[in-house]
């Protein structure tokens, strides 16, 4: 059974969080003099720390309560906040299945933790074969790192076998659906009731346009919310990144055009790429970007280059690929034109 008090480091359980002047006082209007902030400008005052306004918008758009929600300045945050919060540095684990996004790598290195990788299989799945195997070997695994639509394979691994995953594991099993948005997939959201062990990562970095502002978020019981809460930075969103989110989640009409276009090029470019010599495979994609393998991936990616054009080389996870983000109509062609001259 999931015990979220047995899983969480124990500093972490008895830490009184950092109460900020904004906390303690909950009203919008009076004579502010508790903060040290200058009286003067028009970014004088901080932030909403709890992101009311954002969280509500947010609530809306995946029909979970505030309380259910975390926004985080970027999803990376989110990441290094289960490290900070489950895994003891120097003694802990978790485990990934790769090749996937590297900040899971990256963050247990900051965090002095063991990443543990298990490959995914020819299809890009988990082996769960190969996974109960590992949960038998090893203890002190604190948290699970999925990501589906994963990057940079660009596929959904399947549902049921992270509905297996979800019910072996006792600790803490991250699902970033960074990508979910281009996706025919069923995000998990609306399963959190079911699995108090689950923590959903979207981001507005993708789908929405939103990367500069730099906003993630995390869905999860109200448990694990609160103690990310806890832990965070008290002002971790500044304003403009809070009203650039909402004024981005207010246009649903501009997300779902630039969605839709995206998703119209790339199964264009599906059929461009397939006709090219070039070509070596195309892979499956759920998400804004195509894994292509070429026959020399390497000597592609200088070559494109040389021409202005950047991709992102996969060559040393995955044998002579290229990650292709779906753009522009112009730069699509940009780029097929480039690989017609190579
Ligand atoms: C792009 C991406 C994100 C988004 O990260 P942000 O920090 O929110 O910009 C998260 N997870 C994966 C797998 C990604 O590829």
């Amino acid at each position: 059974m999931f015990d979220l008090e047995k899983i969480t480091r124990k500093n972490i359980l008895e830490l009184k969080p950092y109460s900020s002047a904004r906390d303690e006082f909950k009203g919008a209007q009076g004579v502010f003099l508790d903060a040290n902030e200058n009286p003067y400008g028009p970014w004088n005052r901080y932030p909403d720390p709890q992101q009311k306004a954002l969280k509500n918008k947010l609530a809306r758009l995946f029909n979970q309560p505030a309380e259910q929600i975390f926004v985080g300045n970027g999803s990376d945050e989110v990441i290094d906040l289960v490290f900070r919060i489950f895994c003891q540095p120097g003694v802990d684990k978790v485990l990934t299945f790769t090749p996937t996004y590297g900040m899971y790598e990256v963050a247990a290195g900051i965090n002095d933790i063991t990443c543990l990788q298990l490959p995914l299989d020819a299809d890009f799945e988990i082996d769960l074969d190969a996974l109960d195997e590992c949960l038998a070997r090893e203890d002190r695994i604190k948290a699970i790192f999925i990501c589906s639509p994963n990057n940079p394979t660009g596929n959904l691994l399947r549902e049921k076998d992270i509905m297996t995953l979800l019910q072996r594991f006792e600790g803490i099993v991250v699902l970033d659906e960074a990508y979910m948005d281009f996706s025919e997939g069923t995000s998990w959201i609306s399963r959190l009731s079911g699995y108090p062990n689950l923590v959903v990562s979207r981001t507005l970095s993708k789908a929405w346009g939103m990367a500069a502002a730099r906003i993630g978020i995390a869905l999860a019981s109200p448990e694990i919310i609160g103690l990310m809460n806890k832990v965070k930075a008290p002002y971790n969103i500044s304003a403009l990144n809070q009203q650039a989110a909402i004024a981005a989640l207010d246009n649903d009409a501009a997300y779902q055009k630039a969605r839709n276009i995206i998703i119209v090029q790339k199964e264009k470019m599906i059929q461009a790429l397939q006709a090219l010599d070039l070509v070596q495979e195309l892979y499956p994609s759920d998400a804004n970007f195509l894994l292509v393998r070429f026959d020399n991936a390497n000597e592609v990616y200088q070559k494109l280059i040389r021409k202005q054009i950047i991709v992102r080389n996969r060559d040393t996870v995955i044998p002579n690929c290229i990650r292709i983000t779906i753009g522009t109509p112009e730069e699509n062609d940009a780029l097929l034109q480039a690989l017609k001259e190579i």
